[in-house]
């Protein structure tokens, strides 16, 4: 089943107008999973805030279509409502907030707008508590403030944590792989696997083969100048790993 698709998709800088998506294609169907490679700079990141709704950038052309409804006339929130996820891309420290109080007001701003009650501290501690084992995250982490001496695999592992705690059905992890160590990345991906089902969708932007062999990708994708220039299989990452970029240039 149908859930997300992505065409001709153009955007432009919104303050300098200056273009970085160039016609984007890409059709993601219920329990896919996409990866998206390509050099820096290519437009990776840009198409994954656009589809978020980050306000840097301007929708200049072609459509997005998110479970039948028009994604791009909604706003940032709404599509979160929707079901669309996107990992925090620098996640900031929040001095004098906890990493579950933090977690809870996200988790009850996403109750309200779906009409439902809120939780309370001891009703949303039961609610997180057997996800921690999904990212294998002690108790303790919880407590920590937002992100205050998290170290590279807690901010990724506490990436994966915020969504499992609002659920999704389509979730963009921008490089949710950089800067982890083997180990690391291993928990990572298994906590991301370990929140799939057979109706939800991953977007994964990587420059690795490495994750790609602990998250199996349906489709991998390159980017290149703002536009989705090849797709295939597995084999495709591994020419990239093998000879670089150049083995895969625009036709
Ligand atoms: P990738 O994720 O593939 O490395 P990005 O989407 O981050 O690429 O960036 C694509 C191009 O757009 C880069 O040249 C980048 O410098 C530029 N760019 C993206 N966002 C902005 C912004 N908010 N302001 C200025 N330049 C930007
Ligand atoms: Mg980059
Ligand atoms: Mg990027």
């Amino acid at each position: 089943k149908l859930l997300l698709e992505v065409k001709d998709l153009s955007a432009v800088i919104a303050e300098s107008k200056q273009p970085i998506l160039k016609g984007v294609n890409l059709t993601v169907c219920e329990g896919e999973i996409h990866a998206i490679m390509g050099k820096n700079g290519s437009g990776k990141s840009t198409f994954a805030k656009v589809l978020v709704g980050h306000p840097d950038y301007e929708v200049t052309g072609g459509s997005v279509v998110f479970k039948g409804e028009n994604l791009l006339e909604m706003d940032p929130e709404e599509r979160s409502v929707a079901g669309l996820f996107m990992s925090f891309q620098s996640p900031v420290e929040i001095p004098g907030v906890s990493n579950i109080d933090f977690l809870n007001m996200a988790y009850n701003a996403r109750r309200r707008k779906l009409g439902l009650p809120e939780l309370g501290p001891i009703e949303f501690y039961g609610y997180i508590s057997p996800k921690l084992d999904i990212v294998n995250m002690k108790i303790e982490f919880l407590n920590r403030n937002v992100n205050e001496g998290f170290s590279g695999g807690e901010r990724k592992r506490n990436e994966i944590l915020q969504l499992a705690v609002l659920g999704a059905d389509f979730a963009i992890l921008d490089e949710i792989d950089s800067g982890l160590d083997v180990d690391a990345l291993r928990d990572v991906a298994k906590a991301v696997n370990g929140l799939l089902t057979p109706k939800k969708s991953v977007l994964m932007i990587t420059h690795y083969l490495r994750l790609l062999e602990f998250i199996k990708p349906t489709y991998i994708h390159v980017m290149e100048d703002g536009s989705i220039i090849r797709t295939g299989d597995i084999s495709i990452a591994k020419v990239l790993e093998k000879e670089g970029y150049k083995a895969i240039a625009a036709a």
